[in-house]
């Protein structure tokens, strides 16, 4: 079955009609039992699933339209494949962001194959060069939980690094609501002490989203308020502590010096940590913000990548030029503004907006 088919078929609802099916006769009975209080674990994560399917076709129309519409009217445009069809191809996918290596790649696959199946209708390539766009991306990382490992005892410690303008702190506001609404006792450090105004943009956050901060001055020491604010987190036994920064690429050494500041403090607070530390990509910045992951990856140990405004792209590529060059795991994915816009990313889901969307 191809790859379509299969998002297709998984997100049809057909499954759910299956698993919604009572196995035993006391499983039957417990679930009716149950049932006045909750639903049923497997339409739980059923109609989980449906939502965030929805919330990807929503946030990814225009990356859906500017991939899958021009492979479909290049379809339409020629009878039957040559290297012009293949050069076409080559340029769609290299202005979705895919990266040029990975495009070279899976276009000579692509060839090969075609060449060996004798395959020449435009509509069966592209249906091969979907395939292979895909199969990479299992192969070049390993597949992990997007939600942040909680540490067995004491504060679990996140640090939030990218340039400016990259949705930092706006990515930061999403991830407090969204543990705070799983009950978990969150505080925000406004350690963006650099960039004017930044401190108080997190302030207006937490007090809207009803979690503690520790911010200082314009200005003042980011260490010192890791310390202070990991300090509070120990000493008052908050679940989440979330660590804003300012985003200096320009000045790598600068940069490097003061994450590395940073995290020492945050390892004498609290050992091990920080133990996760994201970094934020503007999918609007394509290849650029592959190249900003390899400076802040080389500064900093990376456990994840939070891709924002994929809803105002129409590149929707990038998330496998990422795969491919960095190896690290996206672990959520902005598809718009508001507040529960933060999805964990879910291959299956990104690939059903990119590749079908909503369909004709
Ligand atoms: P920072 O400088 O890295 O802290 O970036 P900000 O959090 O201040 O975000 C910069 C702008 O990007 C703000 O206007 C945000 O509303 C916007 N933004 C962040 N994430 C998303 C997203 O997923 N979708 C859209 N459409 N806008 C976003
Ligand atoms: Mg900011």
């Amino acid at each position: 079955m191809g790859l379509i088919d299969y998002l297709k078929k998984k997100f049809s609802g057909s499954e759910k009609e299956e698993s919604s099916e009572p196995e035993h006769k006391e499983d039957a009975a417990d679930k009716s039992a149950a049932s006045e209080v909750s639903r049923p674990e497997s339409e739980i994560e059923d109609t989980k699933a449906e939502e965030n399917k929805e919330a990807y076709v929503r946030g990814m129309k225009k990356a859906n339209r500017g991939f899958m519409f021009r492979l479909k009217s290049l379809a339409n445009i020629f009878h039957k494949v040559n290297e012009e069809y293949f050069s076409d191809l080559e340029e769609i996918l290299i202005e979705s962001d895919v990266g040029a290596d990975l495009t070279f790649k899976i276009i000579d696959q692509a060839k090969k194959e075609a060449k060996i199946y004798k395959i020449d209708d435009p509509q069966e390539i592209n249906k091969l060069v979907v395939e292979k766009m895909f199969e990479g991306y299992s192969a070049s990382g390993e597949t992990v939980s997007p939600d942040i490992r909680f540490t067995a005892e004491g504060p679990t410690v996140l640090l939030i690094v990218g340039v400016n303008g990259g949705g930092k702190t706006t990515t930061i506001a999403k991830l407090a609501k969204r543990y705070k609404d799983q009950g978990k006792k969150v505080l925000l450090v406004a350690a963006d002490t650099f960039r004017a105004g930044a401190v108080e943009q997190l302030g207006v956050w937490a007090k809207r989203i009803g979690v503690s901060i520790v911010a200082g001055e314009d200005g003042a020491d980011p260490s010192s308020l890791c310390y202070d604010g990991l300090t509070k987190a120990k000493n008052e036994n908050f679940d989440l502590v979330i660590v804003d920064t300012a985003g200096r690429l320009q000045n790598k050494a600068n940069l490097m010096a003061e994450l590395s500041k940073m995290k020492r403090v945050m390892g004498k607070v609290i050992t091990g940590s920080p133990h996760e530390t994201f970094l934020i990509i503007d999918a609007n910045t394509g290849q650029n913000g592959v190249e900003q992951a390899k400076i802040f990856k080389e500064t900093t140990p990376l456990t994840g990548i939070v891709i924002t405004k994929m809803d105002g792209t129409s590149k929707g590529g990038i998330i496998l030029s990422i795969r491919d060059q960095l190896g690290i795991p996206v672990r959520f994915i902005g598809l718009g503004e508001g507040m529960d816009d933060l999805k964990e990313f879910d291959l299956d889901s990104y690939l059903f907006g990119l590749l079908v969307g909503e369909e004709e």
